[in-house]
């Protein structure tokens, strides 16, 4: 699991790695509210799982309300090699002597740990690599010996940094391979970690690969998971290999295939209600298909009421519906569910149907009519909340 900037500095700071104060925002308004807190001037950083934010825009200084208002609007939003910002870190700005680089990580070829430290911070270690590899110190470490005040030593004397330095960089050195290692971490990384023009020595990035098969012992990893709703949705659509994207509204939809996913979307939107999701179960509708279908479905708090519509083709009506009855017995519907069955053999798919029928699994004819009785039994669309000031 990759962490976001924000989540490896948290990591960072319980193994004693200093780190700037700050705080996140999903909106502007709460970018300046973390501003005034951190204190100007602040830096805006986009949120997201991407080396180069600086170069592409997504990293600016702030040196008051005004500006981070407008730093904030431009980055969310913004668009940095395909990964969409939604999230920023609105941290006290510091001032930069000197900027360096550190990381722990596997040299999986010598089976050891590799320690790195370049004076040629704040570029890309890739770019710092190909061009002058002298520049970057490196030392393997054993596991089993762990890694030592010399081995820091070793590796700060070779890098060059300056002297003023040293001993702050070697006790982030100490600390950083703590983080690697009891925070079992595949790869730690600080670029740039500065030198302040008053001598202190402190992380201003922070790149942090958490190792999934130890999570078992890391129940606090899960905080790191809850970006937001939407991921969560998907991220679980996703790990059930469906095809899914969450959207705003209460009717949950699940169809087969991507063209009449797309169009009971558009038919919810006809009769006045605004779909939850697009899913595509695919070609089949297997009863575990359909479960995991529900259980995303499910997942999303918003939902009001499922509308599942399905149109028969090779895979015939009575398969479907057996599908379906049998994912309704292994989950727990927390909404109404309407569902369409058409195409082959519908009419004996229905039949099944008909014996689970009830308040709460309803069965129409056609696209529309479902479409409406699912709207309906969503009820009214979320209140706007910029609306009806004058009631
Ligand atoms: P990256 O481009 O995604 O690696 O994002 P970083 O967090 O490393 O920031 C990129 C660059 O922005 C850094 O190398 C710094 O030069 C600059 N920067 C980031 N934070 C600060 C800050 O607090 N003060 C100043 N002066 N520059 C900063
Ligand atoms: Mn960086």
């Amino acid at each position: 699991m990759d962490l976001f900037e924000y989540q490896g500095k948290q990591y960072f700071a319980r193994f004693g790695i200093p780190v700037s104060p700050g705080g996140t925002a999903d909106t502007v308004d709460d970018a300046v509210a973390e501003a005034d807190k951190a204190g100007y001037p602040v830096v805006v950083k986009a949120q997201v799982q991407v080396g180069g934010r600086g170069k592409a825009g997504g990293i600016k200084l702030a040196a008051d309300a005004d500006e981070v208002r407008t730093h904030a609007a431009n980055i969310l939003g913004m668009d940095i090699k395909g990964h969409v910002v939604r999230r920023l870190w609105v941290e006290h700005a510091s001032d930069i002597a000197k900027e360096y680089y550190a990381s722990f990580t596997l040299d999986r070829s010598a089976k050891l740990y590799l320690g790195m430290v370049s004076a040629k911070g704040g570029v890309e270690i890739e770019t710092v690599a190909d061009e002058d590899p002298d520049a970057i110190a490196r030392v393997s470490i054993n596991p089993a010996v762990g890694f030592s005040e010399t081995q820091a030593r070793e590796l700060v004397d070779g890098a060059g940094i300056d002297e003023e330095a040293k001993a702050g960089v070697i006790g982030i050195l100490l600390n950083l391979y703590r983080c690697y290692v009891e925070g079992d971490a595949d790869l730690v990384e600080i670029n740039p970690l500065i030198l302040t023009p008053d001598g202190r020595v402190h992380a201003l990035d922070a790149k942090v690969s958490l190792d999934d098969n130890a999570a078992f012992r890391h129940p606090e990893w899960d905080d790191f998971r809850d970006i937001d709703e939407f991921d969560q949705r998907e991220r679980l659509a996703r790990s059930k290999g469906l095809q899914y994207v969450g959207l705003d509204g209460t009717v949950g939809i699940i169809a087969n295939g991507a063209g009449l996913a797309m169009s009971t979307c558009d038919v919810v939107n006809q009769v006045g209600g605004e779909p939850a999701n697009f899913l595509d179960i695919g070609g089949g509708a297997n009863a575990e298909v359909m479960a995991n279908a529900l259980e995303v479905i499910n997942s999303d708090a918003k939902v009001k009421a499922i509308f599942i519509n399905i149109f028969g083709g090779i895979t015939r009506g009575e398969e479907v519906a057996n599908g379906i009855v049998d994912a309704l017995g292994r989950v727990t519907i927390n909404a109404p569910i309407v569902i369409r069955l058409d195409g082959t053999n519908a009419e004996e798919g229905r039949e099944i149907l008909k014996a689970v029928t009830s308040d709460m699994f309803i069965s129409r004819p056609t696209m529309l009519e479902a479409a409406r009785t699912a709207v309906e039994l969503a009820g009214a669309p979320a209140a706007d909340p910029t609306a009806g000031a004058d009631k």
